[in-house]
């Protein structure tokens, strides 16, 4: 065999060997590439997660330090209008970062039902139509407790059909807590979304904290309000008591001599109240007392009146805006009410009359004390000319 031809085979099986190690090589590269960038993956969806926690973990951190704010913003007035303002706004923005609806209902002393008494919301053409609450809110008050909601399609706990008879405004994902002291329940204050999935556990926490917080500074306030209003309503009629009435009505002088107002004020007095007590006993005359209470507050209702309970039997009235000859016409007109109103006492049918004087300001004086003498004296006419009936000075 030629030489060349042996050198040509050496070759070729050399370079067949090289060849081979090369692809054998190259695929456990590809192998090796492959371990790698799975390893990177892995790697980098971790780092993701850590990043996510880190960050929420400094957004709680952020949160829980905004507490020491919120307690010492919801405690800087005790005023429950303030605190409500506060509680809304915080939320709305600390929470739902300005984005979907919050509302807050109180419940109503008065009617025991929930009333909206503050909302923000991201879209100004969005009407609340719910003023006493939505199915989602009495879930809360029923249970005392805070509600989740990431998806309204998807929670079996409420009835799809009841919501859309309800006409519940577009919601999909909600927050709600309830406002509650060891007491009571004082309302609910809710985040809401049309889209799905916008709160966390964490928001529900932290609006769950704010409630808990608002609920005593809203307590507190309500408490407030309630002894100021004992302090200026008498505690029979629930008119203003003298004191208050004696404040506005200088309140009034001096707003009257600033803007050039006219105003007339009445002093009613019951006739014959005392034969009344002997008569029918002093409850009965308590009764009458508070039922005339609300003749005069409901007949006068449409001239924004400022009634008081001036002394036992005797009552005082701001007519606001009103010259003599117009509060004339009213006084006569609330005469003629009493005279023909029937009090029922023991299902004997009874009526009482009223003397009344009135003077007006500027034309009789200008001075609150000058005004009440002289509707004092007018009211003194009106007894001496033979009772039920109005005399001005
Ligand atoms: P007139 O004003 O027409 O001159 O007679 P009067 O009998 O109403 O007058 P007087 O001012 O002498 O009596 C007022 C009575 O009002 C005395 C009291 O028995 C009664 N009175 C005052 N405060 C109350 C009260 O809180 N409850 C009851 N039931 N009676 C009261
Ligand atoms: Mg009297
Ligand atoms: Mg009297």
């Amino acid at each position: 065999m030629p030489k060349i031809l042996i050198l040509s085979i050496i070759n070729i099986a050399i370079l067949y060997i090289l060849l081979n190690s090369y692809f054998k090589k190259r695929r456990h590269l590809r192998i090796q590439i492959q371990d790698l960038q799975e390893k990177i993956n892995i790697l980098n969806t971790e780092n993701s997660a850590e990043g996510k926690n880190k960050s929420s973990l400094e957004e709680k951190i952020r949160r829980y330090k905004s507490l020491k704010n919120i307690v010492e913003e919801l405690d800087r007035e005790l005023d429950a209008e303030f605190v409500s303002e506060s509680l809304v706004r915080i939320t709305y923005s600390q929470i739902a970062k300005g984005k979907g609806t919050a509302t807050l209902y109180l419940i109503d002393s008065r009617t025991q039902h929930l009333s909206l008494v503050k909302s923000k919301k991201e879209d100004d053409g969005l009407v609340i139509k719910a003023k006493e609450g939505d199915i989602f809110d009495m879930w809360v008050l029923r249970h005392a407790g805070p509600l989740l909601i990431e998806d309204i399609k998807k929670d079996f706990r409420f009835d799809l059909g009841k919501i859309e008879k309800q006409h519940v405004r577009p919601v999909s994902s909600m927050i709600s807590a309830p406002l509650l002291t060891d007491h009571r329940l004082l309302g609910v204050l809710r985040l809401d979304n049309s889209y799905p999935g916008v709160y966390s556990q964490d928001d529900l926490r932290f609006l769950t904290a704010i409630c808990d917080l608002g609920a005593v500074a809203l307590e507190n306030s309500q408490l407030f309000q309630r002894t100021k209003d004992l302090a200026i309503h008498d505690e029979l009629t629930r008119l203003y008591t003298r004191g208050y009435f004696r404040d506005r009505l200088t309140e009034e002088c001096r707003r009257g001599l600033r803007q050039d107002n006219v105003f007339s004020l009445l002093m009613l007095d019951i006739d014959f109240f005392k034969d009344y007590n002997d008569k029918f006993g002093h409850t009965s005359g308590d009764i009458v007392l508070k039922s005339l209470s609300g003749a005069i507050t409901g007949s006068l209702k449409d001239y924004s009146p400022i009634v008081s309970r001036f002394g036992g039997e005797e009552f005082c009235v701001i007519l606001p805006s009103r010259d003599k000859k117009g509060a004339y016409r009213i006084a006569e007109n609330l005469r003629k009410k009493i005279e023909n109103s029937k009090i029922i006492l023991r299902k004997q049918e009874t009526h009482v009359t009223v003397s009344t004087g009135l003077a007006s300001f500027p034309e009789d004086s200008t001075d609150a004390d000058e005004l009440i003498r002289k509707a004092d004296k007018a009211m003194y006419q009106a007894k001496s000319q033979g009772r039920n009936r109005v005399c001005c000075i």
